[in-house]
């Protein structure tokens, strides 16, 4: 067998499940989902943007690792994210931009110990001040950090059309569509002065942001390959911009 066919069967593609020596030499580039736990609307897991994230992640690595010697493998998720505008709600746990920064921080300060590349996937809007200040210090000091956002096209803000459609194409046994009702529909930027004097409680009691109603498997296939391709596209170029958001 010529090493590197052995090497391209061998190497891991989770971290989790992977052993030191396995990864011991191989300058591994590591995917790393970053989601939430808050809540989503009566209809929707706790954890659905940990959900996102970790699917479009290990998709993401299976296209990667498509390509010839490729060294892609993903980690088990961050799921605890910012979540201040969703306090009030039970279930959420938030643990702010401040430590979700110095989390991000000194999770890849340590990975790329043995990593040479790192990508934080992430599935939550309201962690992107904690990932531009985590990655731009981390690129600073000359680490090979980046990070992505799983992005749709014409998505809407929260637990509506667009994230209630992926979870019943990743995880349709989560989503109780018996509990789903539109929540309010008006812009985001609309919305926004009022939310951030009380949160999401403060223009929806139902905590849903855009119409899950709507929602199909069908469209949620459709926006997860979106999601899919632009973090494929995003991670091949390798063009981080000057707070590491990969372009
Ligand atoms: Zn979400």
């Amino acid at each position: 067998m010529n090493s590197a066919y052995h090497r391209r069967v061998v190497f891991p593609r989770e971290l989790g499940n992977s052993t030191s020596r396995q990864l011991h030499n191989e300058s591994p580039a590591l995917v790393v989902p970053v989601g939430s736990t808050e809540q989503h609307g009566p209809h929707l897991p706790l954890d659905t943007d940990t959900r996102i994230a970790s699917a479009v992640a290990d998709a993401l690595v299976t296209r990667l690792r498509a390509r010839e010697d490729s060294r892609w493998l993903t980690a088990p998720a961050i799921g605890y994210g910012a979540s201040g505008e969703h306090e009030g709600f039970a279930g959420t746990v938030s643990i702010g931009t401040a430590v979700l920064a110095e989390l991000l921080v000194e999770f890849a300060r340590s990975a790329c110990q043995w990593a040479g590349r790192l990508v934080f996937v992430n599935g939550h809007g309201g962690n992107v001040a904690a990932l531009r200040k985590a990655v731009a210090l981390l690129r600073y000091e000359g680490r090979d950090a980046a990070w992505c956002p799983c992005t749709a096209s014409n998505a809407d803000a929260h637990a509506g059309h667009t994230e209630t459609s992926v979870l019943l194409h990743i995880s349709p046994d989560l989503v109780r569509q018996d509990d789903w009702l539109p929540g309010n529909g008006a812009p985001l930027s609309q919305l926004m002065p009022e939310m951030l004097r009380g949160g999401v409680a403060a223009v929806s009691s139902l905590g849903v942001l855009g119409d899950p109603t709507t929602a199909t498997a069908e469209e949620g296939r459709r926006i997860f390959a979106e999601m899919v391709d632009a973090c494929v596209l995003r991670v091949s170029r390798w063009a981080p911009d000057r707070e590491g958001m990969l372009i």
